[in-house]
């Protein structure tokens, strides 16, 4: 027992030994929040004050998840495979899938990941004829699980105004498709959970009974419906069964655009009498230099909670900040610093790449390809969102739950097998007439053929070949194990052949699909439930993050979002812009430039020993060449604790400089590169339209000022001569992209 708890402080030892009575501890980044909660879950354990099956602990990512288990098992030699330890969408999951016939579903319902849903949308929407400029497939998914976490049915929200009530009514459908496909999206596993508990009294009694504590990391990101499902779990007042053990940073909350409410930390006060907040400000994680920038940045957000942060560890090593001339340039700085930091001794996987956009991986990946430096992207493309494995995995779910008209469509003509566009619309009518699945519809015609003819030439033929696929895919399945179930299902699709055929073999492809068999007998030994069902919900749930487990050292490649909760020695957070961190949408959000900067202060937090910075004065994105001005964070940070490095093809617009209008390069000192591989030319491309904007008396930063929209700031531009663009901030109006032979410019 006291090896358990030697290291801890003393506000970590109070919180970790704290009685059984709700606790809320607020505390900054590496301040041991989940090393306290992992602590507390041991502690519990180890004295006998508690039993595993009466622990449910709950965070955001699997990853997180399993570290959880992890750091457990390293600290108590006991099975916690009964343990109720997961994210809340596996948690819920876990529970519909005991209580399946009570929560009205049937016994082998699918989960539909975001992909899968937006695909159903898109089909709702196209059957009613409504335009996409009229309503957008991703405002209605958007509006859809916007309700779910609101806890509103489609019954249930505002029908006030035509527009509203289109909303509705496709969420009726939506609804009525998922019920006859037996699919659930990712809030319908907490909506649902939250309603069969909330309904079933016997049920809600049974958990209450069962849970003493309940422990929740990352708290500031828990949205309403999952405070409520918390709430409900735990009783509350008089009816109080469970303690509520929350550990969360206000200046951590990056997911108000996905409904977190930071407001929930009041309310657990409130609802759950916590009597006193835990705050702990001792630092663990980051050097003096690295704690004392994200300190610094975050002072600039309004409303905080407020805490002080301090580290025993010494200053460190400055932050680094690079500025490069384009990003082919930033990213050659970022391989060759790995190469150094590799060849110092440091693992890859003490080295993340953290970025605010997806998209930004792409040219980060190119250059660690090309230097051969191993790397992995998480939450990117994965594992089984590829295509080929989606199609299996259709496959797998026909056989396991045939009225999934969602995997039916995916695969009825894959591999091709000559049903075309009009036979599927045919289907599609029937099943609406019968208001069935597909599949039943699918039978209907199949039926209706043997009735009338045996002819082969039929367009019912194409689908009664599909139908009887599937079903001796399901009879030659029966009995069988999981991995067994997966080689039979691979090879009788035709999966295989298909992509044999393909020009040159799709070896890529063949090798998935082989993986896949592997990933299901590593489930198979890692699991309590070994069912298909099991596997194929494990396949919506897994976030992509195990990919990167167990194999290789490789540099860990990431967006911020996806980075929470994670600690390496050195980080590099690159596309430092305006534009792009803090990201141009958070312009039309309320609140949005404090998000981003709490997405900030989260990235930087992460590095233990060493931070760098990045800004590419041009980048190449979504097919375009943006300028830029370097991202407000940057001048955030104290100059003391910056070492400013830059690339000799840079030319210096800063967002500070551009606003006070100089333009100038105020620091000349280049930096030198001592050999250490090639500098990246500047793309003649890049260097042609900054010239054309110069010659033109502008420059990006420059303050402007226009007849109708007034003063702004000129932020971006694109094309050459006349045809020139430029994008400019208005103080008044927001961003607007204006023909520069047009719009009549003055330059202020
Ligand atoms: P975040 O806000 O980023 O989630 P956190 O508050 O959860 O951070 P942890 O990840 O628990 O912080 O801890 C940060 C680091 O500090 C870890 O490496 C942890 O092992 C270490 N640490 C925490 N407390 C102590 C301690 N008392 N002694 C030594 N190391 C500690
Ligand atoms: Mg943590």
């Amino acid at each position: 027992m006291t090896a358990l708890l030697t290291d801890l402080n003393p506000e970590q030892l109070e919180a970790v030994t704290w009685p059984h009575q709700s606790a809320l501890i607020l505390a900054g980044a590496g301040s041991g929040k989940t090393r306290v909660l992992t602590t507390r879950i041991a502690y519990l354990l180890q004295s006998g004050l508690t039993q595993p099956q009466n622990l449910l602990a709950v965070t955001f990512t699997n990853k997180a998840a399993r570290e959880m288990v992890a750091r457990i098992s390293t600290m108590l030699p006991i099975n916690i495979r009964g343990m109720w330890i997961g994210t809340f969408h596996g948690l819920c999951h876990r529970m519909l899938r005991a209580h399946y016939e009570d929560a009205g579903l049937p016994q082998a319902f699918q989960i539909l990941d975001m992909a899968d849903q937006l695909a159903v949308i898109k089909r709702i929407l196209k059957e009613r004829s409504l335009d996409e400029k009229v309503l957008a497939p991703r405002q209605l998914q958007w509006f859809i699980n916007n309700a779910k976490e609101e806890g509103l049915r489609a019954s249930q929200v505002d029908t006030r105004g035509s527009f509203n009530r289109t909303l509705a009514e496709c969420y009726q459908v939506y609804e009525a498709v998922s019920m006859r496909g037996g699919t659930v999206d990712f809030a319908e596993l907490l909506l649902r959970c939250y309603e069969l508990l909330s309904r079933n009294e016997i049920l809600r009694d049974h958990y209450r009974g069962r849970f003493e504590h309940i422990l929740v990391d990352e708290f500031q990101d828990t949205n309403r419906l999952q405070y409520q499902w918390i709430k409900l779990l735990a009783g509350s007042g008089s009816q109080q069964h469970a303690a509520i053990f929350a550990v969360g940073d206000d200046d951590q909350s990056i997911y108000a655009f996905r409904g977190a409410h930071v407001g929930n930390m009041r309310d657990l006060e409130k609802d759950f009498s916590v009597p006193k907040i835990i705050r702990l400000e001792q630092n663990y994680r980051s050097q003096g230099n690295i704690l004392d920038a994200a300190n610094a940045l975050i002072e600039n957000n309004k409303g905080r909670l407020g805490k002080n942060l301090w580290t025993a560890a010494g200053k460190g090593e400055s932050v680094r900040i690079y500025y490069a001339a384009t990003d082919v340039d930033e990213t050659s700085f970022i391989v060759d610093e790995i190469k150094a930091l590799h060849a110092e001794g440091l693992s890859l996987s003490e080295i993340a790449l953290l970025y605010r956009s997806n998209a930004q991986s792409r040219v980060l990946e190119h250059g660690l390809f090309n230097a051969s430096i191993s790397y992995r992207v998480y939450g990117g493309m994965r594992f089984f969102d590829r295509q080929e494995v989606k199609h299996a995995l259709a496959y797998l779910r026909l056989v396991a739950s045939p009225d999934d008209d969602n995997a039916l469509l995916r695969v009825i003509n894959f591999p091709p097998r000559g049903i075309g566009a009009r036979t599927l619309e045919q289907l599609q009518d029937q099943a609406e007439i019968l208001g069935t699945s597909l599949w039943q519809a699918a039978l209907k015609v199949c039926e209706g053929r043997k009735a009338v003819t045996t002819r082969g030439d039929q367009p019912g033929r194409g689908i009664a070949g599909f139908v009887n696929l599937v079903l001796s895919m399901q009879q030659a399945c029966e009995g069988q194990p999981l991995p067994e179930i997966i080689r039979r299902v691979v090879d009788q699709s035709g999966l295989v052949a298909h992509y044999q055929a393909e020009r040159e073999g799709n070896n890529e492809r063949l090798e998935n699909l082989k993986e896949l068999v592997n990933a299901a007998t590593s489930f198979v030994h890692e699991a309590e439930d070994d069912s298909l069902t099991a596997f194929l919900a494990h396949a919506s749930l897994e976030g992509g993050e195990h990919q990167a487990e167990g194999y290789q050292d490789a540099v860990q490649l990431m967006t911020v979002h996806a980075a929470k909760g994670l600690e390496f020695h050195s980080v590099f957070i690159s596309g430092l812009e305006e534009g792009l961190f803090p990201h141009e949408n958070s312009r039309n959000e309320p609140n949005g430039l404090e998000e981003e900067r709490r997405l900030m202060y989260v990235a930087m937090t992460r590095a233990r020993q060493r931070l760098y910075l990045s800004y590419a004065e041009s980048r190449m994105l979504h097919g375009q060449v943006r300028v830029n001005v370097p991202s407000r964070f940057v001048d955030e940070i104290p100059e003391e604790l910056l070492k400013r490095l830059r690339s000799s093809g840079f030319s210096g617009a800063g967002y500070r400089q551009g606003l006070s209008g100089t333009g100038q390069n105020t620091v000349s000192t280049a930096y030198s590169r001592q050999g250490r591989g090639k500098h990246t030319p500047v793309s003649a491309a890049v260097r042609v339209a900054p010239q054309g904007l110069n010659t033109a008396g502008l420059h990006i930063g420059q303050q402007v000022s226009h007849t109708k929209f007034g003063t702004g700031t000129i932020v971006n531009y694109e094309g050459n001569g006349s045809d020139m663009r430029v994008q400019v901030n208005f103080h008044q109006t927001g961003t607007k992209w204006l023909s520069l032979t047009y719009a009549k410019l003055v330059p202020l």
